[in-house]
């Protein structure tokens, strides 16, 4: 069972006093919308964002390193893995499996920090089912479908048989993009990124993350003896 992450207790030689429970950042899109580039941006300019390494059945590609790009598995690992309650969420896509593994991210979470996730709707369903007020979805949109086609056969990983199946799932991705708190068409990797990091801090700032403020405010409005 997913535990929500309690707010951190500061303790007095704490710099962070007013410290709030992490947040789930669910950045999807169809592939090829440069969900990665921007994904790669916020973790670079975020010390307290921290990236959640999924676990897949897929082939590895060329430039991908295992541990770091994905945990890849065979199935009967995979199988093994839902058998024991390891995975937060899981779900099949493009015919093979894709899963958030559960420990680090809850372990993350108790730390303070913030996880992001690279996972498509399914995923983004399930955690949402898991812990909603922790979670912010955010749908990224390529600014057209040809541009989409142009940066996926650009990158030159996939053979024309994947790329035509991923541009015939790539509509029915965007169909989902109303189970999303955001949308943003990434027209500009530079500016999307920086909305998505817009969204972030502001979420963070949000009343109800900053649990720990309850005592600040308290003191604040302390009327003087
Ligand atoms: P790719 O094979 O191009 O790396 O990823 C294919 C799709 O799987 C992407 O839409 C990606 O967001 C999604 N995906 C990656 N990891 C996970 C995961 O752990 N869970 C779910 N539900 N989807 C994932």
């Amino acid at each position: 069972m997913f535990r929500p992450a309690p707010s951190p207790t500061p303790r007095a030689d704490d710099p962070h006093k007013f410290k709030r429970r992490g947040l789930l950042l669910i950045l999807s899109s169809p592939s090829g919308a440069g969900k990665s580039t921007i994904s790669r941006k916020l973790l670079a300019a975020d010390a307290n964002l921290e990236m959640s390494v999924s676990v897949t059945t897929r082939p590895i590609r060329p430039g991908e390193v295992d541990g770091r790009d994905y945990h890849f598995v065979d199935l009967a690992r995979f199988k093994d893995m839902v058998a024991a309650g390891e995975f937060l969420e899981w779900a099949h896509v493009f015919g093979q499996r894709y899963g958030t593994p559960r420990a680090p991210v809850e372990a993350m979470l108790a730390q303070g920090r913030d996880v992001l996730f690279d996972i498509d709707w399914q995923g983004a369903q399930q955690l949402y089912q898991l812990a909603g007020a922790d979670v912010v979805r955010v749908f990224i949109l390529p600014p057209s479908m040809d541009e989409l086609e142009r940066r996926l056969r650009g990158r030159g990983t996939d053979s024309d048989e994947v790329i035509d199946a991923r541009m015939s799932r790539a509509a029915a991705e965007i169909g989902h993009w109303d189970g999303y708190d955001y949308v943003l068409v990434n027209d500009d990797a530079e500016a999307c990124f920086q909305k998505v990091q817009t969204i972030l801090n502001a979420e963070r700032l949000k009343r109800s993350r900053q649990g720990g403020l309850i005592g600040f405010v308290r003191n604040l409005t302390r009327a003087k003896d």
